[in-house]
C-alpha cells in the first residue's frame, strides 16, 4: 500500500503554532501506524519564520509555508488560496483542519476550491481494516455517530474541534521546509475588504482552561436558577459551562462557554453537570473530564452513563444546597 499523505492546517497564535496543530499531528500519526504516513504542516501568515522553525521540530515530515502581508490578518479568500496552493503542491490524501472559528469557514471554502468533500465537526478519525479513512460525525441530532467515507475525491477534508484530541508531543523527524512563492496572492481579486479584527474576550476563566466546570443545561429551567450555576462555579474557582439550549434561552451570552461539538472541548479535573441530558453533541465535548458529577431529575438520563457520581434530583436546588454548604465552610 502506498504511503498516505496527510496535510494539517497549523493555525498561528502570536506567531506560534496553535495547540490544535499538535493535537492533529498526534492523531494523524496514529492513523496509519504500519505504513508511516507522510505528514505535512501548512502555515499561512505574515512573518512566519519562527513558526516554520517551530513546525520543523514538531514531528512533521514536511512544512509548507506561505508568507505574505496579505495574510497578516485572517482573510478567507487569501488564506483559502494559500492553503489551496499548498494542497496542490503536496497532493495530500487527507487534509485536517481545526474547526476553529476561522477553520470552520476555511474547510468548506477549500472543499469547494479543491472540488472535494468535507466532513465537518468530526469527533473522531479512524482507518478501517481496508485502510480507508473514516470521519466520525454525530448525526440525526446526535443519536448516531455517522462514519463518513469519501473515497472518490482527494483530499478527504475533515474539520475537527480544537481540544478533541490530546496533545502528545512527537519526536522531531528529518523535516523539509518549503516556502512557496506568494506572488499568486498579489493577483487574487477579492470583494472582502478587511478593516480590522475585534476580539470578544470572555470574562472569567475560559471554560477550556478551568480545573472545575459547572455546566448548566435546559433542566436549570429559569434565568434566576442559572445564578446558582454561576454561584457554584465562582465558589469553586471554576468556569461556567453550558449546553446549546442554555445559550438559546439567553442564560449565557454567546457560545464562548458552550461545551460540545459546536462549542468547546473541556477536560477539567471536575465537571459538574446539572439539568444536562447527555446528548452526543454535548458528551463529545466533556467525556474526558477527570471526574464527572451529574444532577438530573430523570434517573435514566444518558449523562449518567458517562458520570462517576449521579445525583437524581432538581439541578438548581442541589447546586444551591452545595453553595450554601461551601459558604458555611468558608
Ligand atoms: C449539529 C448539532 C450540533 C450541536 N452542538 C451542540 C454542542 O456543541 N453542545 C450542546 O450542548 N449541544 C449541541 N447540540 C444540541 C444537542 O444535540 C442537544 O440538544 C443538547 O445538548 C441538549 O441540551 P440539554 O441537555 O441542556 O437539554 P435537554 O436535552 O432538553 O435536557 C434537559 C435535561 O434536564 C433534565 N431536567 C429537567 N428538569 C430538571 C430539573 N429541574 N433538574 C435537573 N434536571 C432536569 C431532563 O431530564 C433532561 O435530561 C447540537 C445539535 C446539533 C444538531
Amino acid at each position: 500500500m502506498e504511503n498516505k499523505k496527510i496535510l494539517i492546517y497549523a493555525e498561528l497564535k502570536g506567531g506560534s503554532l496553535e495547540t490544535s496543530a499538535y493535537e492533529l499531528l498526534a492523531k494523524a500519526r496514529t492513523l496509519f501506524p504500519a505504513a508511516d504516513a507522510a505528514i505535512a504542516l501548512a502555515i499561512a501568515g505574515c512573518g512566519i519564520d519562527e513558526a516554520l522553525k517551530e513546525a520543523a521540530v514538531s514531528g512533521a515530515d514536511l512544512v509548507y509555508g506561505v508568507d505574505s502581508p496579505r495574510l497578516e490578518l485572517y482573510h478567507v479568500d487569501y488564506h483559502a488560496e494559500a492553503l489551496k496552493k499548498i494542497a496542490e503542491t503536496f497532493h495530500p490524501d487527507i487534509f485536517l483542519i481545526p474547526a476553529s472559528c476561522t477553520g470552520e469557514e476555511l474547510a468548506p471554502t477549500l472543499g469547494l476550491k479543491l472540488r472535494t468533500g468535507v466532513a465537518a465537526h468530526c469527533v473522531d478519525l479512524q482507518v478501517d481494516q481496508n485502510g480507508e479513512f473514516l470521519q466520525m460525525v454525530p448525526a440525526f441530532g446526535g443519536k448516531v455517530i455517522g462514519e463518513i467515507y469519501t473515497p472518490k475525491t482527494k483530499p478527504q477534508i475533515a474539520s475537527i474541534k480544537p481540544g478533541m484530541f490530546s496533545v502528545i508531543r512527537q519526536q522531531p523527524r528529518s523535516c523539509k521546509t518549503v516556502l512557496l512563492d506568494d506572488s499568486f496572492l498579489e493577483e487574487l481579486k477579492t470583494k472582502i475588504k478587511l478593516r480590522g479584527i475585534e476580539k470578544d474576550e470572555p470574562s472569567g476563566v475560559p471554560v477550556e482552561q478551568a480545573d472545575v466546570v459547572v455546566c448548566g443545561g435546559f433542566g436549570i429551567e429559569t434565568a434566576d436558577n442559572w445564578k446558582q450555576v454561576e454561584r457554584l462555579a465562582s465558589l469553586l474557582g471554576g468556569a461556567v459551562g453550558s449546553t446549546r439550549p442554555a445559550v438559546d434561552q439567553g442564560w449565557v451570552s454567546g457560545e464562548q462557554q458552550m461545551i460540545g461539538t459546536s462549542g468547546k472541548t473541556v477536560r477539567p479535573k471536575v465537571y459538574i453537570g446539572a439539568g444536562v441530558s447527555g446528548a452526543t453533541h454535548h458528551i463529545c465535548g466533556m467525556k474526558d473530564s477527570n471526574v464527572i458529577i451529574s444532577i438530573n431529575t430523570d434517573k435514566d438520563a444518558e449523562i449518567f452513563a458517562v458520570s462517576d457520581y449521579k445525583i437524581v434530583g432538581d439541578g438548581a436546588a442541589v447546586i444551591k444546597a452545595l453553595c450554601e454548604l461551601l459558604e458555611r465552610r468558608q
